[in-house]
């Protein structure tokens, strides 16, 4: 349920609504926007039947949400969500890269992948210490070590460090080091996991499951919101289909859809979409004109070496020139990247 509040009510008003709402086992989830400010009733609705919400002051209207997702539907917050982090910003008119290697894998490496990225104007490193490997015999990261590498390059080049959670055990020693939390494609639906994360005050990149509807997607997102950290940014990443050619299909149409069904900033990762280098720009380009509000892009200053990703992975003079041509796309579409 939504209860919309007049345009001039008291805040004791909106402090008495919560009030109620509290004492009949719900919790109030408030979100102020520019022009409005809207309590989303979360629990079991069925309560509200009977009570007539409508009539407390302050209230304009009681509308329900007919969607499963509550928190992060577009009924509930009509204006897109603007994620700010450590002075920079996803969700609004700059298109944010996050670039990197698909793992860490010495400083030395990592050094000069961040060298390599920082002066084409990114901001977001990326870079995984632990690994979600398909094979228990792969690289599986270089865990706290890896994390103080991508944090001496935060230190020494202010760019922020975007790196992935696997195992709630693990959320204070990540939480220590990142600046942005990846949950990646396989813990889409590890719903532990997504309640850790809902209750830390670091923004969320959720990627999409490989074999996810846009339905469960956002039911995971509302997992982490209702919890409490409204930071969850979508990040669109292929999923599985028939063919072999390429590692999953990037699911184009997913990024207009879910900016009509959710406020959250909506990001892809062409990389392992495709899993093939020759593809990633195309793709990459796409998703800008598909109105993407960010790129995930594994880079690599020697792909033919890295320990996990290689194929897919850009030499940096080729993602020099993605970021110059999805520039172009960008302003055509009212962006800036
Ligand atoms: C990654 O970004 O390094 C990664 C493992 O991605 P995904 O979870 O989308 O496979
Ligand atoms: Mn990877």
């Amino acid at each position: 349920m939504i209860i919309v509040l007049k345009p001039n009510h008291q805040e004791e008003e909106m402090h008495r609504i919560v009030r109620r709402l509290e004492d009949l086992g719900l919790r109030a989830h408030i979100s102020k926007g520019e022009h409005r400010t809207i309590i989303g009733a979360i629990g079991d609705e069925r309560i509200l039947r009977e009570v007539p919400l409508e009539s407390l002051p302050g209230v304009e209207s009681v509308l329900p949400i007919l969607k499963p997702y509550k928190l992060v539907s577009r009924e509930f917050k009509p204006e897109d969500t603007v994620i700010r982090v450590n002075g920079q910003e996803i969700g609004g008119r700059k298109i944010q890269t996050i670039a990197g290697p698909c793992a860490v894998e010495s400083r030395e490496v990592l050094e000069e992948i961040a060298d390599a990225v920082h002066p084409l104007g990114v901001h977001f490193l990326r870079g995984g210490a632990f690994k979600p490997r398909t094979s228990p015999y792969s690289f599986q990261g270089w865990g706290e070590k890896a994390l103080k590498y991508l944090a001496a390059v935060r230190e020494r080049t202010g760019m922020l460090v975007v790196t992935e959670l696997m195992d709630p055990r693990d959320t204070v020693l990540v939480c220590k080091y990142a600046d942005i939390i990846q949950i990646g494609t396989r813990n889409m639906q590890n719903f532990r996991l997504l309640t850790e994360v809902g209750n830390i005050e670091k923004p969320i990149i959720l990627k999409r499951g490989m074999s996810a509807t846009i339905k469960e997607f956002l039911m995971s997102a509302e997992y982490i919101v209702a919890q409490g950290n409204d930071r969850v940014i979508l990040c669109e990443r292929g999923i599985r289909t028939f063919d072999t050619e390429t590692r999953n299909t990037l699911d184009i149409s997913a990024v207009p859809l879910l900016k009509q069904l959710t406020h959250l900033p909506v990001i892809v990762d062409p990389s392992h979409a495709v899993g093939r280098a020759d593809l990633v720009p195309s793709m990459a380009k796409a998703s800008v004109a598909a109105g993407a509000d960010g790129l995930l892009i594994e880079v690599h200053v020697r792909p033919e070496e890295a320990l996990s990703d290689g194929p897919q992975s850009l030499r940096p003079k080729e993602f020099a020139t993605l970021l110059e041509e999805c520039g172009r796309i960008a302003e055509v579409v009212g962006r800036e990247l």
